[in-house]
């Protein structure tokens, strides 16, 4: 699950060929997601990751869980609804 983004201003110094030494600062995103199979926090750095999977309309794994167990759960959990039986109440939004 997608909580937050945070961004951490970085400086660093580097000296040109001259020897004079310039400073400048670097924007690291760091964005914060609980695990959707354990629920713990944990962070990961935003170049690292596709920005289309900054929402909720994916899942998010930590790097302690099985993220291919994870899946394979999950397409167990989807495939169930078709065994379910028409008549019952239970409400389709909740599937
Ligand atoms: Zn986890």
């Amino acid at each position: 699950m997608f909580i937050e983004i945070n961004y951490q201003i970085n400086t660093y110094t580097r000296s040109s060929k001259n020897g004079v030494v310039h400073s400048y600062t670097r924007k690291l995103g760091i964005i914060t997601f609980r695990c959707d199979n354990c629920s713990s926090l944990f962070t990961r750095a935003r170049g690292k990751m596709d920005p289309k999977r900054l929402s909720n309309n994916y899942f998010h794994v930590c790097n302690n869980c099985d993220s291919k167990k994870f899946a394979q759960k999950k397409k167990i959990e989807r495939r169930s609804i078709w065994d379910k039986n028409s008549s019952s109440l239970e409400d389709i939004s909740k599937l």
